[in-house]
Order: C-alpha cells, then structure tokens, then sequence
C-alpha cells in the first residue's frame, strides 16, 4: 500500500428509504405517470435505483393547472411573510434531511460524497434560506414600485447539481409569489423526489411546487404549454436556443443559464500552490460536469512548464472511485452518453495534434470513468479549446502578454466565468474589467453564494439567478 491509499470509507446507504418505483409530484401527491417508465441507474456500477415516470403532455397540462389553481387561490393571495416561512421551512427540513439527500444525490448523479455532503446540499439550504428572507421585502428591494409575481413558471434543469439546480430555480420563484412546475433531467430524477417528500413534509399548499420526470419530450411539452407565464432552463446551448425560438412571440418571460468554456488565467506572479489547488478544482470538481469550469488553462508562458509538471503531480494523488467512499475526490460520469461525448472529444484533440496526458488511475471494471486529462500543445482553434466537453478535460493554451490573455480568454462564443491568479490587485481589476463573462473569480474558483448572481453572456446564455437579481426574472414591472 503506498503511503496515499487509504482504506475504503463508504458511507452508509442505510439512510436512504427509497421507494421502488415514484410517480409525478402533482397537486401534492404522487401519482402516476401516463407515459413509460425508465430506471434511474448508478453511473458508478450501472445498477437499477428506483423506476421513474415519464409525465407525457397530458400530465405536464395536469401539473400546470394545478399549478395555476394554486397560484389563483392560495400562493398569489398569501403575504410575503407567510410565503417567507414556508421557504425557511423548506430549508431547515433540507438541513434535518441533508445526509440523506446527500447520499442520494451521489448514488444517482455519481458525484463523490464529499461533494454533495459539502457543497451541494448546504448550497441547496443556503438557497431557500436567502430567497426566504428576501419574500417579505419585495416592496423595498429596490426592484420598482409593487413588483407583483408573473404566474406559473416552467422550469427545466440538467443533471450535474440536480438538487442545487431545482434550489436556484424553485427557490426564488416562490420566493417573488409564483408557482412552479418543474422537470429534473432523466438520468438524475431521484433527490428531486426526496425534496417532493420534503414539500408534503412542509405542508406547503398543494399544486405551489409540481414535479415531473421525463425526458426532452416532457422538457418541451412544459416551455410550451400556454398557461406557463414564465419559462427557465438550465442546460445545453443547443436545447437552449430551440426553447428561445419556441418560446418566442409567446409573451412569456425567458431566462437561460447555458454552457461555457471558461478560461482560467495564471499569471507568473501568481501564488502557484494556491494557483494549482484552484485549476485542479476548477476543472476536475464534479468531474468537470459544470458548466463554470475553468476548462481553459490559459498559463503565462514563462511559468508553463513548472505549472504543468505541478499540475500532474498533483492530479497522480486524486483518488477516483466509489462516489460513496468519503475519500474520493473524482467520482463517477453521469451517463454513458456523456462518457462517450467526452470521449469523442478528447480523441479528435489527439487527433489535431494536441500532447494527451492522464492520471494513472485504476479504472472500475463497472460504470462510466474518465480519468483526469491534461492536453497541452493546445491551440485556440483547436476543438477541445472551443466546445464545451463537460468532463474531466483541462485544455492548456500559453500567452505572453496581459493583452494576449485577454483576447484569448475572450476568444470564445461563451461568456459564463472566467478566473484570474496573480499577486497583484490593480491587474486582477484591470483584466477582470475586460474579460466578457458573468462572472470572474480572483485567486479562487467555482465559489458559489446565494447573494451572488450568477450567469452568462453571448452563448451562455441570458438573465441572473440569485442574489436579489435572481428575483428580477419571476417579478413583473420590476427593474434592477
Ligand atoms: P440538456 O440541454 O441536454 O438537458 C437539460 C434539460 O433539458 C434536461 O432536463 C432535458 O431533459 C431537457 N431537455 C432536453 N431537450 C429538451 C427540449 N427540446 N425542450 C425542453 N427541455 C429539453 O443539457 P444536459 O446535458 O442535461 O446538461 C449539460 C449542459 O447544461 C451543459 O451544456 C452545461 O454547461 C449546462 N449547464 C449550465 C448551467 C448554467 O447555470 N449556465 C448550469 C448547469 C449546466
């Protein structure tokens, strides 16, 4: 045994008090759903978790009317305050029930414990501890006089932060007076079913939060459906565009939180221990599946090679495995599809002449796996400096001069993040000014505060979630 194994730490799935088979989440309790079901799998082992509904159009009408019921009759007439202490007790039941949604959140999306214990669900409290302070103060945020909710909001999330995802979008809609229906992703519907246990547990009025599963056939029935006021979506630039070209005309409020290809730029004043940490966590925290990762290393040239040979050594010390084990720092890949993407795009790098390095790591004879991966020789125009590969994937580009990183983060059709390591102060205000992105974090990455909004520009995507920005998009006759 070398001296950085460590013994297996599994963390107990005894917690977990799944049912074998979940309906929809509708008007407050579970039903049926008219279309087929599907199984939710363990990406780390492929092994069946639970069965899951698929809602077809006429479930997705049923949820939105219960939705519109419960905004018209109960959630549009409550006061603030009353709406606040829902939303508070939402949170602290997410506090009393976090190991559990943690553990499940692991089991289904692969993500390591440690993750989804620390990260993930104390975020997803933090969220609805915010929005909840913010559901009395409408009328002096600032926001414009009376801002009164929209309706009903459509909202639709990816699988890489399920729960933290369905936080930052249920959250605030509440928060500002409106209902919700709201789609998980396929391959990650199950800690969404735990929180709809969470609502009935909170009393929360039948129809205020409606929860269905399925597919991209569900997601479109819902951004579609005529009585949605309001539709949201996390996810792809692709499946983003085609909602804005169907929601278009409608007369419904549009937000979308899409892709990146985040740079990540160390200057040679950087503190390199500090630097190292931040790329490593910047690109391999969840695996790569976020869409903020600093999948760009853009490395002043003088200090390259030192950075590169750090980098390695460092990720030949990540130990990737069983998503459960608290030792494990990079779980597993969502899906096979995903796998087979990053895959695909990780072999046309070598193919255009990138130099292809990867942690040695053991791989697990069962489940979806990529090690973490170095290209360097990397050139702007090459395709894994461009696309977005969503995984485990660091591309390395060199520059000179604080110009040349400008332009060259910026180089891109995205516009989510960015992050910039140096000593010095005046050039982190100074470039952060010109980088065209959301949002820009100095000698840190990936941090996330409910009071922060967060979002994109050009392809990433448009409008904010969280802080009181995050209110903005479920408010009418509201202005920053
Ligand atoms: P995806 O676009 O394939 O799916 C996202 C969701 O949309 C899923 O629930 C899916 O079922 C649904 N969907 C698919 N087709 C649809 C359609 N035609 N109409 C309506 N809904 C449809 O994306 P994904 O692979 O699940 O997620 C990964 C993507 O999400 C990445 O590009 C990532 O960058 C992005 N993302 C962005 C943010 C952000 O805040 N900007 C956060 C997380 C993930």
């Amino acid at each position: 045994m070398s001296f950085l194994e460590y013994a297996p730490a599994p963390e107990s799935r005894s917690i977990l008090n799944l049912r074998d088979a979940y309906g929809l989440f509708i008007d407050g309790e579970f039903v049926d759903g008219s279309g087929e079901t599907f199984a939710t799998i363990s990406p780390a082992d492929e092994t069946r978790i639970a069965t899951i509904s698929t809602a077809s159009d006429a479930d997705v009408a049923r949820a939105v009317a219960a939705a519109r019921h419960a905004y018209d009759k109960t959630w549009s007439k409550m006061s603030g305050r009353d709406r606040g202490k829902y939303l508070f007790r939402v949170a602290r039941l997410v506090q009393e029930r976090a190991r559990e949604l943690a553990v499940a959140e692991s089991l289904d999306n692969g993500k390591p414990i440690k993750e989804s214990r620390d990260v993930d669900v104390p975020l997803v409290a933090a969220w609805f501890f915010y929005y909840a302070g913010w559901a009395d103060k409408l009328d002096y945020a600032g926001l414009g006089a009376g801002p009164r909710a929209l309706g009903v909001a459509g909202q639709v999330i990816p699988w890489n932060f399920p729960l933290l995802m369905l936080a930052w979008k249920i959250a605030p809609a509440l928060a500002a007076g409106n209902t919700v229906v709201i789609k998980p992703a396929e391959t990650t519907s199950l800690s969404a079913m735990i929180f709809a246990e969470i609502l009935q547990q909170a009393d929360l009025p039948p129809g205020v939060v409606n929860i269905i599963t399925g597919a991209g056939a569900t997601g479109a029935a819902l951004v579609s459906h005529p009585d949605v006021d309001k539709v949201a979506f996390t996810g792809s630039t692709g499946v983003g565009r085609a909602i804005a070209k169907q929601v278009a005309g409608s007369g419904k409020k549009l937000t979308l939180e899409l892709g990146g290809k985040a740079a990540n730029i160390v200057f040679d004043d950087a503190p390199i221990e500090q630097a190292i940490e931040g790329i490593v966590n910047g690109i391999f925290f969840n695996q790569g599946h976020v869409c903020c990762a600093g999948s760009r290393l853009l490395v002043q040239e003088s200090i390259h090679d030192e950075v590169v040979d750090r980098l390695k050594t460092r990720l030949t010390t990540l130990r990737m495995g069983d998503p459960l084990d608290k030792n494990t720092d990079i779980g597993a890949i969502n899906s096979r599809e995903q796998l087979d993407r990053i895959r695909e795009l990780s072999d046309i790098g070598e193919a255009e002449g990138a130099e292809r390095w990867s942690a040695p790591c053991e791989i697990p004879d069962r489940g979806f796996w990529f090690a973490p991966t170095i290209f360097t020789n990397v050139q702007a125009s090459h395709r894994i400096a461009r696309d977005e590969i969503f995984g485990p994937v660091l591309s390395v580009l060199t520059f000179r001069t604080p110009a040349e990183a400008i332009e060259k983060a910026n180089n891109t059709p995205y516009g989510l993040s960015a992050g910039i390591w140096s000593d010095k102060g005046s050039r982190i205000l100074a470039v952060a000014d010109k980088l065209r992105a959301g949002v820009v974090w100095a000698n840190t990455f990936n941090r996330f505060d409910p009071a922060s909004p967060f979002g994109g520009y050009k392809e990433s995507g448009y409008g904010r979630e969280g802080g009181r920005h995050g209110l903005l998009a479920y408010l009418k006759g509201a202005s920053a």
